[in-house]
């Protein structure tokens, strides 16, 4: 049985390293690198296993979660410079790889019978690092967002107009219809021990610009993109799609394409 809780902590933080000069800060950090501060709502989501108490049917009473979060995590970090005021960080980036990688340590140890299985640290909605600790599959990722609206039309060719209707409904509607889609890019790779970072987020932002948002965005799938003139624009498809086109072009290494056709449905490809 896991369960998830969720904590909030509002904190500044500065990228820029005081045993280093400017010009070593300004390439580190890219754009990122200034000596002043700036600040997040930062998002932590917990997510623990174990077996379910008989005496109480729970995992774990919340009141202890609660208090070893709020005790370990958020009072060391709300309303905090964390550069300044969390000793591990003086010599450590405030990075999301590393926060992460914080809180997972902080909460390594906890009360007999469960066990810290999964975090996810979110910095904005568009950006958060996660830190999978079971098994086989225990990494660090980092998942960034980007839009683009496209219309499409579901519709085979080698099927009759009312097996097409049969099959995709009102999405299949001859002139097409549209959509805001929001595409979750998922990254993992190694920290680079100094800026704290496992990818450049302007090089990647610049990559998902070039290869997927400009070429997608405001576009007609069926009619203006050569790869869906002979497949179907499905939401799978253009998961697929992305996910073969981002392939080995980022600047760490893709573990997971999600993509948001609307908010009530999302789709997924990953690497196996
Ligand atoms: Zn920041
Ligand atoms: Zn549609």
């Amino acid at each position: 049985m896991k369960l998830t809780r969720k904590v909030s902590f509002s904190s500044g933080h500065r990228y820029w390293l005081d045993d280093l000069t400017e010009q070593q800060n300004r390439a580190l950090f890219g754009k990122w690198a200034s000596p002043h501060y700036h600040g997040h709502n930062y998002e932590l989501w917990a997510t623990i296993a174990g077996q379910i108490d008989p005496k109480s049917g729970m995992v774990i009473n919340i009141k202890v979660l609660d208090g070893i979060l709020k005790e370990r995590i958020v009072s060391k970090f709300d309303q905090k410079s964390i550069n300044d005021e969390v000793p591990f960080f003086r010599n450590a980036a405030p990075s999301l790889e590393n926060l992460v990688k914080f809180c997972a340590d902080a909460l390594a140890q906890l009360p007999e019978g469960v066990r810290l299985t999964h975090l996810r640290l979110q910095e904005t909605p568009r950006l958060w690092a996660e830190r999978n600790l079971e098994g086989d599959n225990a990494m660090t990722t980092l998942t960034r967002t980007y839009e683009f609206c496209a219309s499409h039309r579901l519709h085979n060719p080698e099927l009759s107009d009312e097996q097409n209707a049969a099959l995709f409904g009102k999405c299949s509607n001859p002139n097409g219809h549209g959509h805001n889609y929001i595409l979750e890019v998922t990254v993992t790779g190694d920290v680079n021990p100094t800026s704290g970072m496992m990818v450049d987020l302007g090089r990647m932002d610049a990559v998902v610009n070039e290869l997927v948002v400009d070429y997608l965005d405001h576009k007609h799938l069926n009619l203006d993109i050569e790869e869906f003139k002979q497949k179907i624009p499905t939401s799978e498809e253009v998961t697929r799609f992305v996910f073969e086109r981002l392939n080995d072009r980022l600047p760490a290494k893709l573990v997971r394409v999600r993509l948001h056709e609307t908010g009530r449905n999302s789709f997924e490809y990953a690497v196996e």
